[in-house]
């Protein structure tokens, strides 16, 4: 047996994902996400970009402080400003790295720097030493490196590692390479920088040509020792490389590549849930590796196949990237310890003034229903991590009338502080749209709803209703979602889930402008 070699997962679920359009999270969201990253065996967390909003620095700074297992990474320009804005917040980590990044394609160059060869690495150098003076784990990233000319590109890399970068990242920005193209940019890499093995090479591939886990296996097969990766591949655009895909087909085809990773893989299952839970993002069902679908047999010859001998068309068993068979049911008498631990195997971690307000919550709902899926219990837990602000909206009763001819008919009744504020309303084409126009009545914001989507959470007809939906507010895309056993109370529910948003968004760009 020869050594396999260790490839470094870089999750930048919480930066890069986090830029998807309606996915921006709250602070307790990303501390859950970071918890669950740490469990799932990634190497960095890249947790945001402090620079860009006070919500980005905060959340870089306690993920800093309170999680420990893991690198805790922060993004930065290369520029003074930026690079001391990202040590402020990541000083108190366990380990920490700096990421400078500067774009050094031409067209970048010309259109969007308007700066010449020279500039460009005089800036990643001067950026470079300014982060090496704060930490001794600095990564450089050539920002839109698979369009960068390969002799311009080998004098950056080779200036960034004499400067002291200890990881050079080659982000394919805009998804335009193939796995030969970016297999061979890193090969010239390994080739022709003659100081690159002071330094791991990583790839950072995006998903516009549906590419994105193809070239970083091309990467790594040239010599890569980083991947930079998000859960679900979310991401700009089409996505990032996902995680769970790059792992898997490591792990799987460990007799090819003889690479792996740390990863445990039975956490992928339960972490692509969270991820998809906290940030609206569905899974598709023919998705690799963490999709419904992606286990399930429907040919009778595969089945056939299956039931003599599950490798004859199985190349992982579910159980090994955390598919389980059963959904552990609670009940009624189920105590605080079984709700405890069954949120933990969800990847949950609760603290204990939250674990006792789900535990009310499950409590209440176990009276309304018998079984309590984990479907139910993940819809409990989400309400909890949204942390209500003072000047939040929240719902203190609601009427619908409607039927065959009527016009529909809302009565609301929404708090604000200590303030009850009651509208009733009767217009609209139908109940939903009515308690839309309700509540811009009575809270005053403004909201276009883009999709609109209800889910029952588990199984049989006393289910939880789920209504996941984004709206649009000034321009940009905000979701909300609200679970009730009653759909159009989840559906209110949901609606002030947005409003809350937007209120908090709102006040964060107020105070990002007084720097
Ligand atoms: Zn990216």
């Amino acid at each position: 047996m020869t050594d396999t070699q260790t490839i470094t997962i870089f999750d930048t679920t919480l930066r890069d994902g986090e830029q998807s359009p309606g996915a921006s999270m709250n602070l307790t969201e990303k501390l859950e996400i970071a918890h669950a990253l740490v469990d799932l065996g990634v190497d960095v967390i890249e947790a945001g970009f402090p620079i860009a909003s006070p919500g980005d620095f905060e959340a870089v700074s306690e993920i800093s402080k309170r999680v420990q297992g893991a690198t805790i990474c922060g993004l930065a320009r290369c520029s003074d400003g930026d690079i001391d804005r990202a040590w402020e917040s990541l000083k108190e980590a366990e380990r920490a790295r700096i990421h400078v990044f500067l774009a050094t394609s031409a067209i970048h160059r010309q259109f969007k720097l308007k700066m010449d060869k020279d500039e460009i690495i005089a800036r990643a150098v001067g950026g470079v030493k300014r982060a090496v003076g704060y930490c001794d784990d600095v990564e450089f990233s050539p920002e839109d490196a698979a369009r960068t000319e390969p002799d311009f590109l080998c004098a950056v890399v080779k200036a960034a590692i004499d400067a002291g970068a200890t990881t050079v990242n080659i982000p394919d920005t805009v998804g335009y390479a193939t796995p030969a193209h970016m297999g061979k940019v890193i090969k010239t890499l390994v080739d022709r920088v003659p100081n690159i093995d002071r330094a791991v090479i990583s790839v950072h591939c995006h998903n516009d040509l549906g590419l994105a886990v193809a070239n970083s296996l091309a990467a790594v097969e040239n010599g890569a020792g980083q991947i930079e990766c998000t859960i679900n591949g979310i991401g700009e655009r089409a996505g990032n490389c996902s995680l769970e895909e790059i792992v898997m087909a490591l792990r799987t085809r460990r007799d090819y590549y003889d690479h792996d990773t740390r990863i445990n893989t039975q956490r992928l299952v339960p972490t692509s849930r969270l991820v998809s839970s906290v940030t609206g993002l569905q899974v598709q069902r023919n998705k690799a590796i963490v999709g419904r679908n992606a286990f399930a047999h429907e040919a009778g010859i595969h089945q056939d196949g299956m039931l003599k001998e599950p490798t004859t068309y199985e190349i992982m068993r579910p159980k090994d990237v955390g598919f389980t068979k059963t959904d552990l049911v609670l009940g009624k008498h189920s105590g605080r310890a079984a709700l405890a631990d069954r949120a933990r195997s969800l990847g949950y971690h609760l603290a204990d003034e939250q674990l006792k307000t789900v535990f009310a919550e499950f409590k209440k709902l176990a009276d309304k229903k018998k079984e309590i899926y984990d479907g139910d219990l993940t819809a409990l837990i989400e309400q909890q991590l949204y942390d209500v602000p003072d000047e939040a909206w929240s719902l203190v009763s609601f009427s619908v009338q409607s039927g065959t001819g009527e016009q529909p008919r809302v009565r609301l009744t929404l708090r604000h502080g200590d303030r009850d504020v009651t509208e009733e309303m009767s217009t609209g084409d139908g109940p939903i749209d009515a308690a839309f126009l309700t509540t811009e009545k009575i809270t005053g914001i403004k909201l276009l709803c883009k999709d609109f989507r209800v889910r029952a959470a588990t199984l049989g007809r006393d289910a939880q209703g789920e209504v996941t939906l984004d709206v649009e507010h000034e321009g940009k895309l905000h979701r909300g979602r609200g679970v009730s056993t009653d759909t159009v109370e989840a559906t209110v529910k949901a609606i002030l889930n947005a409003v809350n948003r937007i209120v908090m968004t709102t006040e964060g760009t107020s105070r990002a402008g007084d720097r």
